[in-house]
Protein backbone atom coordinates (compact mmCIF):
# COMPACT_ATOMS: atom_id res chain seq x y z
CA UNK A 1 0.00 0.00 0.00
CA UNK A 2 1.12 3.37 -1.10
CA UNK A 3 2.53 5.19 3.09
CA UNK A 4 -0.55 7.79 2.03
CA UNK A 5 -2.88 5.18 2.83
CA UNK A 6 -1.20 3.40 5.24
CA UNK A 7 -0.76 7.30 7.13
CA UNK A 8 -4.32 8.32 6.40
CA UNK A 9 -5.28 4.65 7.27
CA UNK A 10 -3.38 5.05 10.50
CA UNK A 11 -4.98 8.52 11.30
CA UNK A 12 -8.81 7.00 10.87
CA UNK A 13 -8.20 4.00 12.90
CA UNK A 14 -7.14 6.74 15.86
CA UNK A 15 -9.64 8.93 15.33
CA UNK A 16 -11.87 6.31 15.56
CA UNK A 17 -10.27 4.57 18.68
CA UNK A 18 -10.27 8.56 20.08
CA UNK A 19 -12.55 8.60 23.13
CA UNK A 20 -15.29 11.08 22.89
CA UNK A 21 -14.40 14.34 24.60
CA UNK A 22 -17.13 14.19 27.83
CA UNK A 23 -17.97 16.28 30.67
CA UNK A 24 -20.35 15.29 33.28
CA UNK A 25 -21.75 17.60 36.22
CA UNK A 26 -23.75 17.44 39.79
CA UNK A 27 -25.63 19.36 41.94
CA UNK A 28 -25.52 18.00 44.97
CA UNK A 29 -27.64 14.75 45.99
CA UNK A 30 -30.22 13.92 48.80
CA UNK A 31 -33.53 13.96 49.98
CA UNK A 32 -34.88 14.80 46.53
CA UNK A 33 -38.01 13.17 46.00
CA UNK A 34 -40.47 14.08 43.30
CA UNK A 35 -42.41 16.70 44.03
CA UNK A 36 -40.17 18.34 46.26
CA UNK A 37 -39.49 21.22 43.61
CA UNK A 38 -42.04 22.95 41.44
CA UNK A 39 -42.26 22.21 37.56
CA UNK A 40 -40.78 26.16 37.74
CA UNK A 41 -38.03 25.17 39.94
CA UNK A 42 -37.21 21.81 38.33
CA UNK A 43 -36.73 23.49 35.61
CA UNK A 44 -34.43 26.54 36.40
CA UNK A 45 -32.23 23.29 37.79
CA UNK A 46 -32.17 21.55 34.58
CA UNK A 47 -31.59 25.20 32.46
CA UNK A 48 -28.39 25.79 34.75
CA UNK A 49 -27.06 22.61 34.75
CA UNK A 50 -27.67 22.63 30.89
CA UNK A 51 -25.82 25.55 30.92
CA UNK A 52 -22.68 24.25 32.92
CA UNK A 53 -22.25 21.22 30.62
CA UNK A 54 -22.19 23.40 27.72
CA UNK A 55 -19.71 25.43 28.85
CA UNK A 56 -17.85 22.83 29.54
CA UNK A 57 -18.45 20.61 26.74
CA UNK A 58 -17.88 24.21 24.32
CA UNK A 59 -14.11 24.14 26.08
CA UNK A 60 -13.10 20.53 25.21
CA UNK A 61 -14.76 20.76 21.68
CA UNK A 62 -11.93 23.44 21.23
CA UNK A 63 -9.42 21.38 22.06
CA UNK A 64 -9.20 22.99 25.60
CA UNK A 65 -7.52 21.12 28.66
CA UNK A 66 -10.48 19.26 30.88
CA UNK A 67 -9.04 21.32 34.20
CA UNK A 68 -10.01 24.20 32.38
CA UNK A 69 -13.33 22.65 31.51
CA UNK A 70 -13.95 21.72 35.03
CA UNK A 71 -13.08 25.02 36.34
CA UNK A 72 -16.10 27.11 34.00
CA UNK A 73 -18.88 24.42 34.64
CA UNK A 74 -17.98 24.76 38.42
CA UNK A 75 -17.47 28.37 38.38
CA UNK A 76 -20.98 28.89 36.87
CA UNK A 77 -22.99 27.12 39.17
CA UNK A 78 -20.90 28.69 42.10
CA UNK A 79 -22.59 31.99 40.66
CA UNK A 80 -26.35 30.41 40.61
CA UNK A 81 -27.92 30.97 43.39
CA UNK A 82 -29.62 27.58 42.86
CA UNK A 83 -26.74 25.46 44.13
CA UNK A 84 -25.01 25.22 47.36
CA UNK A 85 -21.87 26.10 46.56
CA UNK A 86 -20.37 30.31 45.83
CA UNK A 87 -23.43 31.96 46.22
CA UNK A 88 -25.92 30.21 47.45
CA UNK A 89 -24.19 28.49 50.06
CA UNK A 90 -25.64 27.14 53.29
CA UNK A 91 -25.32 29.01 56.74
CA UNK A 92 -22.99 27.57 59.05
CA UNK A 93 -24.52 27.72 62.99
CA UNK A 94 -23.43 31.18 63.34
CA UNK A 95 -24.95 32.03 60.49
CA UNK A 96 -21.94 32.85 58.22
CA UNK A 97 -21.03 30.95 54.97
CA UNK A 98 -18.00 29.23 54.82
CA UNK A 99 -16.94 28.02 51.16
CA UNK A 100 -14.75 24.26 50.44
CA UNK A 101 -13.68 23.39 47.21
CA UNK A 102 -11.00 21.13 45.01
CA UNK A 103 -9.62 20.41 42.15
CA UNK A 104 -7.07 17.47 40.54
CA UNK A 105 -5.23 17.25 37.73
CA UNK A 106 -5.34 13.45 36.53
CA UNK A 107 -2.54 13.72 33.65
CA UNK A 108 0.12 15.04 36.42
CA UNK A 109 -1.93 14.42 39.97
CA UNK A 110 -1.19 17.59 40.62
CA UNK A 111 -4.46 18.64 43.32
CA UNK A 112 -5.38 22.21 45.21
CA UNK A 113 -7.78 22.55 47.66
CA UNK A 114 -9.19 25.23 49.89
CA UNK A 115 -11.78 25.52 53.21
CA UNK A 116 -12.98 27.43 55.58
CA UNK A 117 -13.55 30.67 53.05
CA UNK A 118 -15.97 33.74 53.41
CA UNK A 119 -15.17 36.02 50.88
CA UNK A 120 -14.13 34.29 47.76
CA UNK A 121 -16.27 34.29 45.06
CA UNK A 122 -15.24 30.94 43.08
CA UNK A 123 -13.45 28.61 45.14
CA UNK A 124 -13.02 26.55 42.62
CA UNK A 125 -10.90 29.20 40.75
CA UNK A 126 -8.97 29.91 44.23
CA UNK A 127 -8.28 25.66 44.59
CA UNK A 128 -7.18 25.70 41.13
CA UNK A 129 -4.39 28.80 42.07
CA UNK A 130 -3.06 26.94 44.83
CA UNK A 131 -2.36 24.04 42.62
CA UNK A 132 -0.77 25.87 40.05
CA UNK A 133 0.88 28.79 41.77
CA UNK A 134 1.78 27.70 44.91
CA UNK A 135 4.15 24.49 46.67
CA UNK A 136 0.99 23.37 48.79
CA UNK A 137 -2.45 21.45 48.16
CA UNK A 138 -4.65 22.92 50.76
CA UNK A 139 -4.90 25.72 52.12
CA UNK A 140 -7.71 27.16 54.27
CA UNK A 141 -9.77 30.24 56.36
CA UNK A 142 -7.74 33.92 56.33
CA UNK A 143 -5.09 32.02 54.91
CA UNK A 144 -6.59 31.08 52.00
CA UNK A 145 -7.87 34.33 51.40
CA UNK A 146 -4.10 36.12 51.88
CA UNK A 147 -3.06 34.01 48.90
CA UNK A 148 -6.05 34.58 46.35
CA UNK A 149 -5.98 38.62 47.15
CA UNK A 150 -2.21 37.89 45.74
CA UNK A 151 -3.05 36.32 43.00
CA UNK A 152 -5.79 38.40 42.02
CA UNK A 153 -8.66 36.31 42.62
CA UNK A 154 -12.10 38.31 43.22
CA UNK A 155 -13.90 38.47 46.48
CA UNK A 156 -16.91 39.24 47.86
CA UNK A 157 -18.50 40.78 50.88
CA UNK A 158 -19.82 37.91 52.81
CA UNK A 159 -23.18 39.21 52.30
CA UNK A 160 -22.47 38.29 48.50
CA UNK A 161 -23.30 34.38 49.35
CA UNK A 162 -26.77 34.77 51.31
CA UNK A 163 -30.05 34.00 49.52
CA UNK A 164 -33.33 34.41 51.36
CA UNK A 165 -34.08 30.44 50.41
CA UNK A 166 -31.16 29.47 52.23
CA UNK A 167 -31.47 32.07 55.18
CA UNK A 168 -34.96 30.53 55.51
CA UNK A 169 -33.55 27.33 55.97
CA UNK A 170 -31.05 27.91 58.55
CA UNK A 171 -33.24 29.23 60.44
CA UNK A 172 -35.86 26.21 60.10
CA UNK A 173 -32.90 23.41 60.37
CA UNK A 174 -31.72 26.13 63.75
CA UNK A 175 -35.18 25.76 65.17
CA UNK A 176 -35.25 21.99 64.55
CA UNK A 177 -32.02 21.29 66.34
CA UNK A 178 -33.01 23.16 69.28
CA UNK A 179 -35.97 21.12 69.84
CA UNK A 180 -34.10 18.09 68.88
CA UNK A 181 -32.74 15.89 71.31
CA UNK A 182 -29.38 14.69 71.00
CA UNK A 183 -29.68 11.43 69.64
CA UNK A 184 -31.71 12.69 66.87
CA UNK A 185 -29.77 15.78 66.26
CA UNK A 186 -27.29 14.14 64.13
CA UNK A 187 -29.66 12.25 61.80
CA UNK A 188 -32.44 14.22 60.98
CA UNK A 189 -30.83 17.68 60.64
CA UNK A 190 -27.60 16.40 59.02
CA UNK A 191 -29.81 14.32 56.38
CA UNK A 192 -32.66 17.25 55.86
CA UNK A 193 -30.72 20.52 55.56
CA UNK A 194 -28.30 19.68 52.71
CA UNK A 195 -28.42 19.88 49.03
CA UNK A 196 -26.62 21.63 46.16
CA UNK A 197 -22.88 20.93 46.20
CA UNK A 198 -21.68 20.87 42.31
CA UNK A 199 -18.93 18.72 41.09
CA UNK A 200 -17.49 18.21 37.36
CA UNK A 201 -15.44 15.42 35.90
CA UNK A 202 -13.81 15.87 32.30
CA UNK A 203 -11.62 14.21 29.64
CA UNK A 204 -10.25 15.70 27.01
CA UNK A 205 -8.79 15.73 23.30
CA UNK A 206 -5.70 14.31 24.48
CA UNK A 207 -7.43 11.77 26.92
CA UNK A 208 -6.39 13.99 29.82
CA UNK A 209 -9.05 13.85 33.40
CA UNK A 210 -9.54 15.82 35.55
CA UNK A 211 -12.37 16.86 38.98
CA UNK A 212 -13.12 19.43 40.94
CA UNK A 213 -16.15 20.02 43.27
CA UNK A 214 -17.16 23.34 45.12
CA UNK A 215 -19.98 23.23 48.46
CA UNK A 216 -20.90 25.31 51.37
CA UNK A 217 -21.22 22.02 53.31
CA UNK A 218 -23.72 21.15 55.69
CA UNK A 219 -26.15 23.60 57.26
CA UNK A 220 -25.27 24.34 60.75
CA UNK A 221 -21.82 23.21 60.41
CA UNK A 222 -20.01 24.21 63.17
CA UNK A 223 -16.59 24.92 64.67
CA UNK A 224 -14.88 25.24 61.39
CA UNK A 225 -16.10 21.88 60.68
CA UNK A 226 -14.25 20.58 56.88
CA UNK A 227 -16.75 18.07 54.76
CA UNK A 228 -14.87 15.78 52.43
CA UNK A 229 -15.39 18.47 49.05
CA UNK A 230 -12.30 20.01 49.48
CA UNK A 231 -10.48 16.31 50.61
CA UNK A 232 -8.67 14.62 47.47
CA UNK A 233 -9.04 11.54 47.83
CA UNK A 234 -12.90 11.64 49.44
CA UNK A 235 -14.93 14.21 47.27
CA UNK A 236 -12.34 14.68 44.70
CA UNK A 237 -9.92 12.63 43.03
CA UNK A 238 -8.94 12.10 39.42
CA UNK A 239 -5.66 10.13 37.86
CA UNK A 240 -5.77 8.98 34.07
CA UNK A 241 -5.16 5.84 34.72
CA UNK A 242 -8.30 5.09 36.26
CA UNK A 243 -10.99 7.32 36.68
CA UNK A 244 -11.93 11.18 38.01
CA UNK A 245 -14.00 11.21 40.45
CA UNK A 246 -16.19 14.40 41.94
CA UNK A 247 -18.66 13.20 44.81
CA UNK A 248 -21.63 14.89 46.70
CA UNK A 249 -23.41 13.68 50.15
CA UNK A 250 -23.05 13.49 54.07
CA UNK A 251 -18.98 14.07 54.12
CA UNK A 252 -18.00 12.49 57.38
CA UNK A 253 -18.89 9.26 55.60
CA UNK A 254 -17.30 9.89 52.22
CA UNK A 255 -13.79 11.32 53.82
CA UNK A 256 -13.58 7.93 56.57
CA UNK A 257 -14.50 5.82 52.86
CA UNK A 258 -12.06 7.82 51.25
CA UNK A 259 -15.03 7.50 48.15
CA UNK A 260 -13.31 9.29 45.67
CA UNK A 261 -9.96 7.19 45.87
CA UNK A 262 -11.95 4.02 46.71
CA UNK A 263 -13.48 4.14 43.29
CA UNK A 264 -10.21 4.54 41.84
CA UNK A 265 -8.28 2.20 43.37
CA UNK A 266 -10.66 -0.89 42.73
CA UNK A 267 -10.74 0.30 39.22
CA UNK A 268 -6.73 0.58 39.24
CA UNK A 269 -5.27 -2.23 41.26
CA UNK A 270 -8.90 -4.18 41.28
CA UNK A 271 -9.12 -4.12 37.09
CA UNK A 272 -12.88 -3.43 37.49
CA UNK A 273 -14.96 -1.17 35.69
CA UNK A 274 -15.97 2.26 36.93
CA UNK A 275 -19.64 0.63 37.21
CA UNK A 276 -18.80 -1.85 39.29
CA UNK A 277 -16.60 -0.11 41.55
CA UNK A 278 -19.22 2.49 42.08
CA UNK A 279 -22.09 0.14 43.04
CA UNK A 280 -19.27 -1.36 45.39
CA UNK A 281 -18.71 1.96 46.90
CA UNK A 282 -21.87 3.32 47.09
CA UNK A 283 -24.66 0.81 47.36
CA UNK A 284 -22.70 -1.51 49.25
CA UNK A 285 -20.02 0.23 51.35
CA UNK A 286 -21.32 3.70 51.70
CA UNK A 287 -24.74 2.42 52.19
CA UNK A 288 -23.75 -0.05 55.13
CA UNK A 289 -21.94 2.28 56.92
CA UNK A 290 -25.76 4.65 56.89
CA UNK A 291 -24.21 7.45 54.78
CA UNK A 292 -25.58 8.93 51.98
CA UNK A 293 -24.71 10.72 48.54
CA UNK A 294 -23.40 10.27 44.88
CA UNK A 295 -20.76 10.67 42.47
CA UNK A 296 -20.11 11.41 38.73
CA UNK A 297 -17.08 8.85 37.44
CA UNK A 298 -15.44 9.07 34.22
CA UNK A 299 -12.74 6.75 32.89
CA UNK A 300 -10.44 7.47 29.97
CA UNK A 301 -12.27 6.07 27.77
CA UNK A 302 -15.00 8.16 28.03
CA UNK A 303 -17.79 5.94 29.54
CA UNK A 304 -19.03 7.22 32.68
CA UNK A 305 -21.37 6.82 35.46
CA UNK A 306 -23.48 9.03 37.58
CA UNK A 307 -24.93 6.92 40.77
CA UNK A 308 -26.53 7.33 44.37
CA UNK A 309 -28.12 6.21 47.19
CA UNK A 310 -29.90 9.05 48.23
CA UNK A 311 -33.45 9.62 46.59
CA UNK A 312 -31.74 12.10 43.97
CA UNK A 313 -28.97 14.08 42.22
CA UNK A 314 -28.91 16.71 40.17
CA UNK A 315 -26.62 15.69 37.57
CA UNK A 316 -25.75 16.05 33.86
CA UNK A 317 -23.68 14.87 31.01
CA UNK A 318 -22.27 15.65 27.92
CA UNK A 319 -20.88 14.05 25.37
CA UNK A 320 -20.65 14.00 21.35
CA UNK A 321 -24.70 14.39 20.36
CA UNK A 322 -25.66 12.89 23.63
CA UNK A 323 -26.64 15.79 26.41
CA UNK A 324 -28.97 14.79 29.66
CA UNK A 325 -29.75 16.39 32.28
CA UNK A 326 -31.58 14.41 35.64
CA UNK A 327 -33.10 15.19 39.04
CA UNK A 328 -34.79 11.70 40.18
CA UNK A 329 -34.36 8.63 40.15
CA UNK A 330 -35.74 7.42 36.81
CA UNK A 331 -33.37 8.45 34.33
CA UNK A 332 -36.05 7.76 32.17
CA UNK A 333 -38.71 10.46 33.48
CA UNK A 334 -36.43 12.93 34.62
N1 LIG B 1 -20.39 16.73 50.81
C1 LIG B 1 -20.74 18.03 51.29
C2 LIG B 1 -20.19 18.19 52.68
O1 LIG B 1 -20.28 17.27 53.46
C3 LIG B 1 -22.20 18.30 51.30
C4 LIG B 1 -22.98 17.83 50.11
O2 LIG B 1 -22.43 17.28 49.18
O3 LIG B 1 -24.21 18.02 50.09
O4 LIG B 1 -19.70 19.24 53.00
Amino acid sequence: MHPIFIAASALLAAAEAAPPVTIVIHGGAGALERGRYSPAEEAAYKARLSEALDAGYAVLERGGPALDAVETAIALLEDSPLFNAGKGAVFTYEGKNELDASVMDGRTKAAGAVAGLRHVKNPIRLARAVMEKSPHVMMIGDGAEEFAKEQGIALVKSSYFRTEKRWRDYKDALKKAKEATAAEKESAVARDFKYGTVGAVALDAKGNLAAGTSTGGMTLKRYGRVGDAPIIGAGTFADNRSCAVSATGWGEYFIRLTIARDICAQVEYGGKSIEEATRDVIHARLQQSGGDGGVIVLAPDGSFVMDFNSAGMFRGVKQGGRKEVAIYRDAATP
